[in-house]
């Protein structure tokens, strides 16, 4: 059976990025222009899910991770993980992803690293 930990969780329905995918995790394909992070710090900034959101995100992997999760970046969530001495044992998102498509992982190049 899979075990999808990438679908929503009740605390998304609050989430200030609701709607908003596009400013907070732009496609890494196409997405080159790094000016996205600030504005979806901003938006991180004022949303009161961030500490949920923080605990979801550092539970992945975050060599696949794009976009800004709880104001973080990947390389800040992946230092966030190293401060707490978290190793995650999910799978990563990419890897959920391609199994519901029903295709191999790729990796996907992230932008929201700085
Ligand atoms: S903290 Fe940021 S990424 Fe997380 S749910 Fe809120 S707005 Fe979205």
């Amino acid at each position: 059976m899979l075990v999808c930990y990438y679908l929503p969780v009740e605390w998304m329905d609050r989430a200030a990025c609701k709607g908003r995918t596009k400013d907070m995790f732009p496609d890494p394909t196409v997405e080159k222009d790094q000016m996205y992070v600030y504005l979806a710090k901003s938006i991180c900034s004022k949303c009161p899910v961030k500490g949920p959101c923080l605990e979801y995100a550092i539970q992945f992997p975050t060599n696949d991770m794009h976009g800004v999760w709880a104001g973080k970046t990947r390389r800040e969530l992946q230092t966030e993980q190293r401060r707490r001495g978290i190793k995650p044992t999910r799978p990563s998102i990419a890897a959920q992803w391609a199994t519901i498509a029903g295709r191999a992982p790729s990796r996907r190049k992230d932008p929201g690293g700085s």
